[in-house]
């Protein structure tokens, strides 16, 4: 049996999630037509109402439904150290250490030539920009530890090369509590290169 036009459009419009086959749109279709009209409504409102509202922070680039966000507006953050990071969610993780009074700086995305994602997709001149205006002191670099993540972090430190701001590259490493047999080969080995001095 074939679906009718508005339950196949349905289907179709939530296979753009990510992860989702025609299987598992059906799915969701059926259930919110079945057994949740109600959340069927507040999602499609919510996405209407988010989408509309939702632009980028002008100084930082993360979703942000006021022209600066609250991070960038703050008067209690130091905007002498910016980090780098490739996703909005990134920043999230950051922030919910509560261990960061920095501000941030998010690429949305990495260098990728294959894709055709190159460094004006990423903001970087504007980020180069910021930092010659001189307030930023320390740049703290914390892509992935990807091919991708790497290559763009080197990228962007090749582009200050004669800078004098200070350049940092976060350390991957042994996870909190975690046993170094159990730790994989890759990050092992970024543990290792990223050891800091004790004394
Ligand atoms: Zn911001």
């Amino acid at each position: 049996m074939a679906f009718s036009p508005l339950l196949q459009n349905l289907v179709n419009a939530l296979r753009c999630l990510p992860g989702v086959g025609p299987k598992s749109a059906q799915r969701m279709a059926l259930h919110l037509l079945e057994r949740d009209r109600t959340g069927a409504q507040t999602l499609s409102s919510a996405l209407v109402e988010a989408v509309e509202k939702i632009g980028e922070c002008s100084q930082c680039r993360t979703l942000s439904e006021d022209p600066v966000c609250e991070i960038c507006a703050s008067q209690s953050r130091d905007r002498t150290l910016l980090c780098v990071l490739e996703s909005p969610v990134d920043m999230m993780a950051i922030e919910q250490t509560g261990g960061f009074n920095g501000v941030y700086y998010v690429l949305k995305g990495h260098l990728s030539p294959i894709d055709g994602v190159g460094p004006e997709a990423l903001g970087i001149d504007q980020l180069l920009d910021r930092i010659d205006q001189g307030e930023v002191e320390e740049l703290i670099l914390a892509t992935n530890p990807t091919v991708e993540g790497e290559a763009t972090s080197h990228y962007i430190a090749e582009q200050l090369r004669d800078h004098p701001v200070r350049i940092t590259r976060i350390a991957h490493g042994v996870p909190v509590g975690g046993e170094l047999e159990f730790v994989d080969g890759g990050t092992l080995a970024h543990a290792l290169a990223g050891r800091r001095s004790l004394r």
